[in-house]
């Protein structure tokens, strides 16, 4: 299957990772038919993004959001491929600056931020500067926009923990 339909008919949500010890459990709801499942806040603590496979056949991603990962402030240059649009005024391909980067994801200023919607998958295309210059292509989705600093924040969906590069570039 070409990898454009399957991205397109996958379902991607962005969760808020509450406190363990204030909610012990996440509630997901299926995207198709709504039945729920609980999953321990504990086991969600070191992913990323998780998949949940309801009994009706339905697969949904959920983006974990967690306010804490400390952010690296950067000004890389990116280039940005838009993977899937919510709307039809979204770019195909846009460049800007990585202005923040965390081991979830990044801040991008881009002059195009507002053409993107909450929910467009895009591939960013970037440099980090490690040891050697480290070519990086990360999958991601718009999970809000600024007007006043002109900027998008993504977070990661290519894996479900951390990338070691990354990781080591917010510590470096
Ligand atoms: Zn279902």
């Amino acid at each position: 299957m070409n990898s454009l339909i399957e991205q397109k008919r996958k379902n991607i949500k962005v969760i808020d990772l509450p406190r363990k010890d204030l909610r012990p459990y996440v509630t997901f709801s299926c995207s198709s038919c709504g039945k729920t499942t609980n999953v321990a806040t504990e086991t969600l603590e070191r992913y990323h993004t998780v998949k949940i496979k309801c009994p009706c056949g339905s697969v949904t991603q959920y983006v974990i959001n967690r306010r804490s990962a400390f952010r690296k402030k950067t000004n890389l240059p990116v280039d940005i491929l838009v993977i899937t649009a919510q709307s039809s005024k979204t770019p195909v391909k846009a460049t800007g600056y990585v202005d923040d980067i965390s081991v979830t994801g990044m801040g991008i200023i881009t002059p195009t931020y507002n053409s993107f919607e909450i929910g467009d998958v895009i591939e960013a295309h970037f440099e980090l500067p490690l040891n050697n210059r480290e070519k990086v292509e990360k999958r991601c989705v718009v999970v809000c926009k600024d007007d006043k600093t002109k900027r998008i924040g993504v977070k990661f969906i290519d894996s479900e923990t951390s990338d070691p590069r990354i990781a080591a570039f917010v510590k470096s």
